[in-house]
């Protein structure tokens, strides 16, 4: 499932496409998560890219009327191409742009979404109420320590709760979990103020470091040019159960938490 760091290395892939516009937009398949809005070909077309944004893991595309809202899903991708080869199955949407490049959206579990609103985007009913982004100055540890004080959650179900912060998804959780030395499944309220500057550093770094490799790639993730990204090579936990960890050898477990697969070293994490 594309994660955070994959769809902002989707964004920087796509920023060229910043001034151009939108000749035409062809949506072969609406059956996305929630249907492509019939007007969508109609309200786009002439409409100028003004900016490409990201809110959690909603790609915001700020247009000359409106924003539009692109999510992932399980198993989107969206590819700017030169010279479009001739669709295949699950590409859905092609937006024709001025300068001749198609942005093609493909997702064969279709649990992803094509959407527009006229007004601002951070009132639109999905990214209303949702918490900080990781990667800017508002979150910390702090924030954190203040979201779990007296409660009994496990601190995984606490980072990737979207009201507490956005875009920690089940990887990137496990990940910083693993280099904060927390185990998964310890109380959030419990876990002292120090520790969660810890994991709160963490997070970013994690999520720094995989944008910077172009994000993960477990099934079928790729980015704005078409590429799988490549983090995914140097996950310390995640999809490792049984493999030796790579700090102290111990075979690395992995256990439900909140219904997600969750994987930690019972060594390194306390
Ligand atoms: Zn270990």
């Amino acid at each position: 499932m594309p994660e955070l760091p994959e769809v902002e290395t989707t964004r920087r892939d796509l920023l060229t496409t910043i001034g151009r516009r939108i000749l035409g937009v062809d949506v072969y398949d609406r059956r996305l998560r929630w249907p492509v809005p019939r007007e969508l070909p109609t309200v786009l077309a002439g409409a100028r890219i003004r900016a490409v944004d990201r809110r959690s893991k909603y790609l915001l595309f700020a247009l000359d009327r409106g924003t539009m809202i692109v999510h992932f899903g399980m198993t989107g991708s969206l590819t700017a191409l030169k010279r479009p080869p001739p669709r295949r199955a699950h590409d859905h949407v092609d937006w024709r742009l001025d300068d001749g490049t198609t942005l093609r959206y493909h997702d064969p579990r279709r649990f992803g979404a094509v959407l527009w609103t006229a007004g601002e985007a951070g009132a639109h009913p999905l990214l209303r109420g949702l918490g900080p982004e990781p990667l800017e100055r508002d979150f910390d540890g702090d924030h954190l320590w203040r979201m779990a004080r007296g409660r009994s959650l496990p601190i995984k179900s606490l980072v990737m709760d979207n009201h507490v912060v956005v875009g920690v998804g089940n990887i990137y959780a496990s990940e910083a979990l693993f280099r904060a030395g927390i185990r998964p499944t310890r109380p959030a309220g419990k876990v002292s103020r120090a520790r969660m500057a810890v994991l709160a550093a963490s997070i970013r770094e994690v999520l720094e470091a995989a944008i910077a490799s172009g994000g993960s790639t477990l099934r079928d993730y790729v980015n704005g040019r078409g590429e799988a990204g490549r983090f995914q090579f140097t996950h310390f936990v995640y999809g490792r159960e049984g493999a030796p960890c790579r700090v102290c050898g111990t075979p690395i477990r992995a256990r439900y938490v909140g219904q997600r697969n969750t994987f930690y070293c019972p060594a390194c994490q306390l």
